[in-house]
């Protein structure tokens, strides 16, 4: 029987870890952290990730997760509000689903299984190797360090993978032109309701503001990448002037009447790129360890899990029938293979975004900013862009889970 060792309980970690234990593979999952909450990550599932857990046959347990459905987008500039459109005109819906509620949730499942562990608080440290192959993991866990041998080790342990660094991975790194900072208020009384996103655009960039599915609102602005160490030197009041100069006067003055959520914002410093190989021998990444993906368009999630799929495709059938290094380091490869074509297009994509809309230096990018109220109320938006959102949406090749 083989063994895996899945480095991360993330959304590629999870969902592959629970796929491989129902095909009955011995599989070891290992999460630094001691448990499974996080303030600041990404909950937005796009059809294709709905889709992900369907093919999982958890679409039922999903739905009984705490949820923010999003169906309607303001879009405010100069402190006035300039549209008003149903997410259906750019052909959607959005769904927050918290990740605190659905990594417990893939846990849970794949615990149904007697061949599956989960570590907490457990981080890995060193890859053990013989000659050229990575063999197992040692990792630092709540009694020290322990061994944990592995035929295949998958790395699934996020934007600052470990194990890519460890693996010594070649990466393809995208300079980008912004970050986003983070904060939550109480969702305020004028909210006109749970289901309405804004986006605030200035020339200073692009500022959200999403209800979440704990009743609260999270606001977050895009900056110019390293604006924020530059403001922070300033101190709290001109971080917080830039964020409340940005914003209409409403919710500018809720964030000021809860000074508390202004007191730890969270810096997402945006990383995008990918490696040219996902694969060495005895090692796969998958996810943002593969392949760290901007904001844009809400795809972390989303890619991590059809990730997991197409993995577990190439991977169950092989593992299932022995530990032959050759086969498996195969299947790794056919992964990688597979996805790439995908997280190319999405990068992409992404990349021409932040250049149209968030290049506060380019007047293009200005008067794109200015148009898009016009463009998105017209339907030209969905015209001219239609293809592209659709593969934002629903993936721009078919994943499909043959296992
Ligand atoms: C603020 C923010 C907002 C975002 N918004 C969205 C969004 O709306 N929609 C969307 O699709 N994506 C969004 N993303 C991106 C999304 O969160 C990620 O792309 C996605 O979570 C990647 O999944 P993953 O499983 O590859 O890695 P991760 O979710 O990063 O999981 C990696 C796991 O590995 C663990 N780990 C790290 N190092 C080790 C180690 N050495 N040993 C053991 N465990 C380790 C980490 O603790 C973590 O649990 C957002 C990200 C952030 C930060």
């Amino acid at each position: 029987m083989s063994r895996v060792v899945i480095v991360g309980a993330g959304p590629a970690g999870g969902a592959l870890a629970f796929l491989l234990a129902r095909r009955g593979i011995a599989v070891t999952l290992l999460e630094r952290h001691p448990d499974f909450d996080r303030t600041f990550r990404g909950d937005g599932l796009q059809p294709s990730g709905l889709d992900a857990f369907e093919q999982m046959g958890l679409g039922n347990r999903l739905r009984t997760l705490p949820r923010a459905v999003i169906n309607a987008i303001e879009i405010y500039q100069g402190g006035r509000r300039q549209a008003r459109f149903p997410t259906e005109k750019l052909g959607f819906i959005g769904c927050f689903v918290p990740q605190p509620a659905v990594l417990p949730m893939l846990a849970e499942e794949a615990g149904k299984h007697a061949n599956f562990r989960l570590e907490m608080g457990t981080a890995a440290r060193e890859l053990l190797r013989v000659g050229e192959r990575v063999v197992g993991i040692r990792a630092e866990g709540p009694d020290g360090p322990r061994d944990f041998p592995a035929d295949l080790v998958v790395g699934t342990d996020g934007r600052y993978s470990t194990v890519r660094k460890l693996g010594r991975f070649t990466e393809i790194a995208t300079p980008q032109i912004f970050d986003i900072l983070n904060l939550k208020v109480p969702l305020p009384d004028f909210w006109p309701d749970q289901g309405t996103v804004r986006l605030e655009l200035g020339a200073g960039g692009i500022t959200g503001a999403i209800p979440t599915a704990d009743g609260r609102l999270w606001v977050g602005m895009t900056l110019a990448q390293g604006q924020f160490k530059t403001l922070k030197e300033g101190g709290l009041h001109t971080w917080t002037e830039e964020l409340l100069r940005r914003i209409s006067s409403d919710l500018a003055g809720h964030i000021q009447a809860h000074p508390e959520c202004l007191k730890q914002p969270i810096l997402l410093d945006v990383i995008v790129g990918r490696l040219t190989t996902w694969t060495a021998p005895g090692v796969l990444l998958l996810g943002d360890a593969a392949h760290p993906m901007s904001p844009i368009g809400g795809q972390g999630i989303n890619l991590a899990l059809r990730d997991a799929l197409v993995a577990a495709n190439h991977l169950c059938p092989v593992l299932a029938a022995g530990n032959d290094p050759a086969s498996i380091d195969g299947a790794a490869q056919r992964v990688a293979a597979d996805r790439m074509p995908e997280i190319v297009a999405m990068q992409e994509h992404q990349h021409r975004q932040a250049q149209t809309f968030l290049r506060s230096d380019r007047l293009l990018s200005r008067w794109s900013l200015r148009l898009l109220p016009m463009l998105v109320k017209s339907g030209l938006l969905r015209l001219l862009m239609g293809k592209r959102l659709h593969g934002l949406q629903h993936g721009v090749v078919p994943v499909r889970l043959t296992v």
